[in-house]
């Protein structure tokens, strides 16, 4: 499977473009849609659906226009599907926008898989950040969205976030392959292993 990155959109976040046999899911659209699309076209890349691995805003920017242009199905895990429609709780609010979506075509669970060409990708579920915030392993690589990023774990104080609930789910993410990539939502990638090692509550 291939990854394309799309660094930093308009507030910071990544873009990710997932391709395998000439099909591509696009990660958290938070870039310009020609932007999206002119990557997809290199590729030579039907889209065939959008992810999103929370509902914060700053990973939705495009999504309407995307999902226009392409009609490929939004996936969200079911617990952050209401913040798509919700100002307030997908923090737009708070930088006095108004970013609202429609739900989401699919509801994602824990432990469920996207295909995508003849390869897998694997949803696992990490509330903490958000209730709904989902990590996506697709080989040897781990999209962690807010959840985890190269420098420590996301923010636990948005609506729906949880100290314990971030505890639980690193927790479980520290069973993984310390050898996995990061592809965080934003900033650098880095290695699963290096990045919890740095975590003073996993290595007590
Ligand atoms: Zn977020
Ligand atoms: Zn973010």
């Amino acid at each position: 499977m291939k990854i394309i990155t799309l660094s930093s959109g308009t507030w910071g976040a990544n873009c990710y473009i997932l391709v395998s046999g000439g099909k591509a899911l696009v990660v958290d659209p938070s870039l310009p849609v020609e932007t999206v699309k002119k990557h997809l076209a290199g590729e030579g890349a039907r889209l065939v659906g959008i992810v999103l691995t929370h509902g914060h805003f700053d990973h939705t920017l495009s999504l309407d226009e995307l999902r226009e242009a392409c009609g490929a199905p939004v996936m969200i895990h079911a617990e952050d599907d209401e913040l798509l429609s919700d100002s307030g709780k997908n923090c737009s609010k708070m930088f006095y926008m108004s970013c609202t979506h429609q739900c989401a075509d699919k509801l994602l669970a824990d432990g469920g898989v996207i295909r995508l060409g003849d390869e897998e990708i694997k949803i696992i579920h990490t509330p903490g950040h958000t209730k709904g915030s989902i990590c996506l392993l697709a080989g040897g690589m781990l999209l962690t969205g807010d959840t985890l990023f190269a420098d420590g774990f996301g923010r636990i104080d948005f609506y729906g976030g949880s100290l314990s609930e971030m505890k639980q789910s690193l927790l479980s993410l520290s069973k993984l392959d310390p050898d996995i990539t990061i592809y965080p939502g934003h900033g650098e990638n880095s290695s699963l292993g290096a990045v919890l090692g740095r975590i003073r509550f996993l290595n007590r």
